[in-house]
C-alpha cells in the first residue's frame, strides 16, 4: 500500500497476466481506476471494508472496462468515462468526461482530479491527474515504454507523452499494465550506456524477484530512462542525429512492436 498526500492511499490490484486495476481509499470510501475484473475489485473492497464510490475508465479496451457493469450495479456507483459513444461505455450508466474537465467525488472532500485528453493507444484514451500529484495514465506510458498506437498517429501519441512529459518532475504515474522489465531490455538497445537505465535495469530485476510491482514510477525516472519520453535527447546522438523528435518516436515505436 502506497501512503500519499491529502491522506488517500493507493493500492496495485493485480489481474489478468500482467494488469493492474488501481484501487483509491480514503477511510472507508474507495475508487478504481479501469476494473477489468470485477471479482478482484470485490475481494479488495471486502478485505480492506470498503465501499466503492466511483469508477474511473481510461479507454474502451476491454482489460480496462470488463468489471465496470458488475461494479456499478452492485454499489450503484457512478462511472466517469471518455466522451465517446463506443459500446464499451454505452451499456453502462457513465457520465462522459472531456479534457480539462474537474470530477467531485463527495466522499473525498479535498481531493481534486483533473481529466486530461491522451489519444494514441485509442484516440478516446484520457487519464485522470489526482491532487496535482499522482497520474493515472491507463495505457499511454509504461515503466520505461509507451502504449501501442491502435487507433492513434505517431504524432498524436507523441503530444500526449509531451504533455505527461511537462507535469511536475515529482509526478507518479499509474500504468495499466507490468510491462517494465520487457521495456528496459528494448530500451537498452537503443541506450546501452545510459547509466540510470542500467540501474533501473538492476531495481527492476530485484522488485520482480520478489514479486513486487515495479510501478507507480515518477515522471523524472521516466524522462531519465523511458527512450519514448527521450527524443529530443535520442535526435541529437549519432544514430538518429538530425531526426524530428517525432519521427525518433516513430522509429522507436516500430521497433518496440517487434522486439
Ligand atoms: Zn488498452
Amino acid at each position: 500500500m502506497h501512503e500519499t498526500s491529502a491522506s488517500i492511499q493507493i493500492t496495485a490490484l493485480p489481474a489478468f497476466n500482467d494488469n493492474y486495476l488501481w484501487l483509491i481509499h480514503a477511510g472507508k470510501h474507495a475508487l478504481v481506476v479501469d476494473p477489468g475484473d470485477a471479482s478482484v475489485v470485490q475481494q479488495a473492497l471486502q478485505a480492506g471494508g470498503y465501499q466503492l464510490d466511483g469508477i474511473l475508465l481510461t479507454h474502451h479496451h476491454a482489460d480496462h472496462t470488463g468489471g465496470a457493469l458488475a461494479l456499478q450495479q452492485h454499489w450503484r456507483c457512478q462511472v466517469y468515462a471518455p466522451d465517446n459513444d463506443h459500446a464499451a461505455y454505452r451499456e453502462l450508466d457513465a457520465v462522459r468526461v472531456k479534457d480539462g474537465e474537474q470530477i467531485v467525488f463527495k466522499t473525498f472532500p479535498g481531493l481534486s482530479c483533473v481529466v486530461l485528453s491522451l489519444p494514441g493507444h485509442t484516440l478516446d484514451h484520457i487519464a485522470f491527474y489526482i491532487n496535482q500529484q499522482h497520474l493515472f495514465s491507463g495505457d499511454i506510458i509504461f515503466g520505461a515504454g509507451c502504449g501501442r498506437l491502435f487507433e492513434g498517429s505517431p504524432p498524436q501519441m507523441y503530444a500526449s507523452l509531451q504533455r505527461i512529459a511537462a507535469l511536475p518532475a515529482a509526478t507518479l504515474i499509474y500504468p495499466a499494465h507490468e510491462y517494465t522489465a520487457h521495456n528496459i531490455a528494448f530500451a537498452l538497445t537503443v541506450e546501452p550506456d545510459n547509466l540510470a537505465l542500467q540501474q533501473r535495469a538492476q531495481d527492476t530485476a530485484a522488485l520482480r524477484q520478489r514479486q513486487q510491482p515495479t510501478l507507480p514510477t515518477t515522471l523524472a525516472l521516466e524522462k531519465a530512462t523511458n527512450p519514448f519520453l527521450r527524443c529530443l535527447p535520442l535526435s541529437q546522438q549519432a544514430a538518429f542525429y538530425h531526426w524530428q523528435p517525432v519521427d525518433v518516436f516513430a522509429e522507436l515505436r516500430a521497433r518496440r512492436n517487434v522486439f
